[in-house]
């Protein structure tokens, strides 16, 4: 024989493991296929206590299925029956278990108690099948579905919906091509058979439906058969009547009680002998049998087709959404690798000693900004020394310049941010104040042309000479700029920095496809790159410590290196300047251009005083409002009239309180400003003060003094861009030497350690999963290969039947 069950039960396990194509997930079931995708089975239905569980037991030949009063079956039991016939063995497998062969029958039948019990009471019954598979050479091929037993009286804890859900869910798997195994018990009334009328709704013309009559045994014999030939319910493949359980009788006219096995009491009642009556279990497997597989048979040409259009869809999807492309999880995996490796190649290749120096040098010059901003831009002194190179006269703005550069301590790129904390100590300087030369007499006439900010040249600063002493204070200023510089933590602060470089530039690397979708991976290159880089971190920052401690204490500079370094800071200097100018744009622009100029001549007023804004803003709203009572509005007074030599107010306050405040502020003009509008006046202030002196000393480093290395004491920015020229080639020396080329070498090989060696198939398909993409098209092609594998055993199936059919009628 052909077999035809058997192949078709095989078919059926592969195409239960192709998963549901995207129109069906949209559904939201993923348990069953279109009914297209389905082979018929025989599914047994019954009230309870009807005998089903009996019957099936009875089929299979072995006790499996849970027991009880109390609803045991909550979920459908989808068994598949394997005949093997050479083998001896008789054992189960739960396919969604993974748990293996299952030898003992009792084990089988707890575990079915326990995966019916895991339904909680309140839902009662689940519609996720459970899958068995039962291999014996005692079982026919054969496809049974056993679904919880209809109940007549719904007992105190179930739900009232209870009946109309196991209802529901048995109709579900009524429906065609499956065989409906209607199962009445002998001793009710087929009239209330719950089987028989879900048949007759499935299946109104009877003709895939077989009617069980259990327990025959319970009715007398005469009753039984006329049940078993009735024809009130007419069934196509009519009725079979079985005895499930040993039955006692009495032997002959003794009471002796003897045991009988359905055979016997078949044999021993002549009524059931009757011609073309059908009983016993084993008449009942031979029949289903024979429904189930010529069930199948006609099945076959619309499973055949089903198939066929799944796979031709399934191969349209390939085509169009993936162009045919070929994938499998490793290859995946090995091109994601890959392209990371790439990636640090190139990064590797393009950043070498050369990049890393510049990077290092930019690193230290921004350090060299900041130390010039510190120890000079913000020094009161820094006119005095920016003319006394260039030769030029103090302009009269200097003046102002000087009232307010010690705040300014601080580089171009942090302006905005840090103008708004700036209030560094005013008096630091307070000696050199007296230094400052007003230059020659041309600064008082410059200063009459820049109007009312001249007051600083008419403040009567008598010029003085360049001394001694002032070489001396500016070489000992340079001696703490360029300790600043050189014993910062050189070592520490450029070892961190080149880190932070290339880790910025491992996380873009995987930062880009396809690495957004392995959240793991990502994680786990961060923190090997991490790891490889710590490992090193300590040993380079002393290595770089060391090899740059001569610069501590003397820089020996050469007049070719002088020079260009000139160049580098008249660079740098000019990008402070572009800097000022984008904070000061910015600030303009969002701030109306009227408002801006009266805050600004507000703050100045205040300044000039030493008075913070926002404070004599208060006292004034505070006068304002005690006069307003008793007087009307001051007029408003010139503003020139606030003219008053800064020195005396800020001398005696310091803050906006106390009695010395009545005279300082009693001629400025009450006006309401916003602190924040205050504050972006003061910035605005600041800015342009800072401006003023980068202007400055872009002329005085250009000048011919500053072009010679023994003037280096007016030329601090050059001079320290030199001692960071230095610093840098000494440190890269050895930063690139112990940290990256070691990371250069290790990064690739914990690449492949950590992602690639001894990942298991499982882990590499997870992994091209993370991918949505790869994951469908996964998805996708392993669809198609199941459907293929799956259509060519069918067409063999096809063609071996024709054969079968075409020798039938040869003979
Ligand atoms: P289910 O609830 O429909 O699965 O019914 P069961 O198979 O559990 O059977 C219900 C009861 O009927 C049990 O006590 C069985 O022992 C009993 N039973 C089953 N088959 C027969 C039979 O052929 N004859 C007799 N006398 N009792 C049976």
């Amino acid at each position: 024989l052909m077999e035809l069950t058997k192949k078709l039960l095989e078919i059926q396990t592969i195409l239960k493991t192709v998963k549901p194509s995207e129109s069906a997930d949209d559904n939201g079931d993923e348990t069953r296929h279109s009914s297209a995708l389905q082979l018929p089975s025989i599914v047994v239905i019954g009230s309870q206590s009807s005998g089903k569980s009996s019957v099936l037991e009875a089929i299979v030949g072995q006790e499996f299925l849970p027991k009880g009063s109390n609803m045991v079956t909550r979920r459908p039991i989808e068994l598949t029956l394997i005949n093997t016939p050479e083998s001896t063995e008789e054992y189960g497998e739960f396919p969604q278990l993974g748990l293996g062969r299952i030898d003992d029958f009792r084990h089988i039948q707890r575990t079915l108690h326990d995966l019916n019990m895991a339904v909680p009471e309140t839902e009662c019954v689940s519609d996720k099948p459970i899958e068995l598979r039962i291999y014996s050479p005692h079982v026919p091929d054969l496809r049974l579905v056993d679904l919880p037993g209809y109940i007549q009286v719904v007992n105190r804890k179930q739900p009232p919906v209870l009946r109309q859900k196991i209802r529901d869910l048995c109709e579900g798997y009524l429906k065609q091509p499956n065989i409906i195994l209607a199962v009445c018990a002998a001793d009710v009334d087929l009239a209330n058979s719950e089987a028989l009328k879900a048949s007759r709704r499935n299946d109104p013309m009877g003709t895939r439906t077989i009617g069980v009559i259990t327990k025959v045994d319970m009715a007398e014999p005469d009753m039984a058969v006329h049940m078993l030939t009735q024809n009130d319910y007419p069934l196509h493949l009519g009725y079979i009547g079985v005895v499930c359980k040993p039955v006692k009788e009495k032997a002959g006219r003794t009471s002796h009680e003897i045991l009988l096995s359905e055979s016997q009491y078949f044999g021993r009642h002549a009524e059931f002998q009757q011609p073309g009556l059908q009983v016993g279990v084993g008449t009942l497997r031979r029949k289903l049998v024979r429904v189930l597989e010529e069930s199948m048979r006609r099945s076959l040409s619309s499973l055949v087709d089903a198939v066929r259009s799944e796979l031709e869809e399934t191969r349209y999807q390939i085509k169009v959404q993936y162009n045919d492309e070929r994938v499998s999880p490793e290859s995946y995996m090995a091109e994601s690798l890959d392209s990371l490796k790439q990636r640090f190649k190139a990064f590797q290749q393009q950043f070498g000693k050369p990049q890393l120096r510049a990077e290092v040098q930019r690193w230290l010059e921004s350090r060299v900004m900041d130390v010039c901003a510190e120890l000079y831009w913000s020094n009161p002194a820094i006119g005095e020394l920016s003319n006394h190179v260039t030769r030029s006269r103090a302009a009269g703005w200097l003046a102002d310049i000087r009232t307010k550069s010690a705040q300014v301590a601080t580089t171009a790129a942090n302006i905005v941010s840090e103008l708004l904390a700036a209030d560094t100590a005013k008096e630091q300087k307070g000696p050199q104040l007296n230094k400052v030369s007003a230059g020659e007499p041309t600064a008082r006439q410059s200063s009459s042309v820049s109007g009312g900010k001249g007051k600083g040249g008419n403040n009567g600063q008598a010029a003085s000479e360049w001394s001694d002493e002032d070489d001396a204070y500016w070489d000992h200023q340079l001696d703490r700029a360029s300790a600043l510089l050189t014993k910062s933590g050189v070592g520490r602060w450029t070892t961190q920095m080149v880190v932070d470089l290339l880790m910025n530039n491992v996380t873009s690397m995987i930062d880009a496809e396809p690495f957004v979708h392995h959240p793991e991976t990502r994680e786990m290159v961060l923190s090997f790159s991490q790891a490889i880089l710590r490992s090193k971190y300590h040993s380079t920052v002393d290595q770089v410590e060391n090899t740059i401690k001569p610069f501590k204490y003397e820089v020996e500079v050469e007049q070719h290196e002088w020079a260009k370094a000139q160049k580098r800071s008249g660079a740098l200097i000019e990008n402070e300047i572009r800097l000022c100018r984008q904070a000061l744009t910015k600030l303009r622009s969002s701030t109306p251009k009227k408002q801006l100029q009266q805050a600004m001549q507000f703050v100045a007023m205040a300044d000039k005083r030493g008075l913070d804004p926002i404070a004599v803003q208060v006292e004034l709203a505070r006068r304002n409002a005690e006069h307003s009572t008793t007087s009307p509005e001051q007029p408003p007074k010139p503003e020139t009239s606030a003219a008053e030599p800064a020195t005396q107010t800020s001398a005696q306050s310091t803050s906006g309180n106390g009695e010395s405040d009545n005279d300082a502020l009693d001629d400025i003009h009450y006006a309401q400003y916003s602190p924040r509008l205050l504050r972006r006046a003061q910035q605005v202030l600041m800015i342009q003060d800072r401006l003023s002196i980068l202007h400055l000393r872009r002329k005085a480093l250009s000048s011919s003094t500053c072009g010679a290395v023994e003037n280096k004491r007016f030329c601090p920015e050059i001079f320290l861009d030199v001692v960071a020229e230095k610093l840098a080639y000494n440190a890269v020396m050895f930063i690139n030497f112990e940290l990256l080329q070691d990371f250069f070498f290790q990064f690739p090989r914990e690449l492949d350690s950590n992602l690639y060696y001894g990942k298991s198939a499982q882990q590499i398909r997870d992994f091209a999963s993370q991918n949505p993409r790869i994951g469908k098209q996964l998805v996708l092609l392993e669809r198609r290969m199941r459907l293929e594998l799956v259509m060519s055993r069918l067409q063999d199936l096809v063609r071996q039947q024709v054969a079968t059919e075409t020798g039938g009628h040869g003979r």
